[in-house]
């Protein structure tokens, strides 16, 4: 049970990957539901998608996927391959907050770090959240230098307003673009 739920959380890697890089970014595939909810996060920088759409996709997903687990893998490991995708999910959407809440760890600020490079830098890399294992293994990922960041995009925790400028703690990671 413990092997089937680490592969449901390996697989949850590879398709944040894949639905990030291709239904996110891939021109011809972008006008999918998840795609122009994906774009207007990238426009608006704050922007989520609503919680209950990713809960509803999430629960058919699941009641969906346990079908052919539990036929393979019999019915506990099933449950729990279904168990650890669906819970990696949670975890990347919880990390995904980034874009609200400062990082309070080392994970914290790469996963930042790595994301932003995304959002601002070069849209076409790092399409990994959780870790950059799939952007190693498909050559997307760029290793961040200075995140330069427009201003009307740039989020609230990186900003010192007395000085309207990047918070002192965060000044050669990140920049405000010029
Ligand atoms: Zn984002
Ligand atoms: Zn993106």
């Amino acid at each position: 049970m413990i092997a089937a739920a680490l592969l449901g959380v390996f697989t949850w890697t590879f398709l944040e990957y894949v639905i990030h890089r291709f239904l996110g970014h891939f021109p011809r595939l972008r006008e999918n539901p998840f795609g122009v909810e994906h774009v207007r996060h990238h426009i608006e920088g704050s922007y989520f998608a609503p919680s209950w759409k990713k809960l509803v996709i999430g629960v058919t997903f699941s009641a969906i996927l346990c079908v052919p687990a539990i036929a393979i893998a019999g019915r506990a490991s099933g449950i729990a391959y279904v168990a650890g995708l669906m819970g990696f999910y949670g975890v990347y959407e919880l990390l995904h907050l980034e874009h609200v809440h400062a990082g309070v760890s080392a994970y914290g600020r790469w996963a930042r770090r790595h994301h932003f490079h995304h959002h601002f830098m070069n849209a076409r890399t790092n399409h990994g959240v959780t870790s950059p294992l799939w952007d190693l293994v498909f050559g997307t990922y760029e290793r961040p230098t200075l995140v330069t960041i427009p201003r009307k995009l740039c989020v609230a925790w990186l900003l010192d307003p007395a000085t309207n400028d990047i918070r002192a703690a965060y000044q050669g990671t990140f920049a405000l673009k010029r």
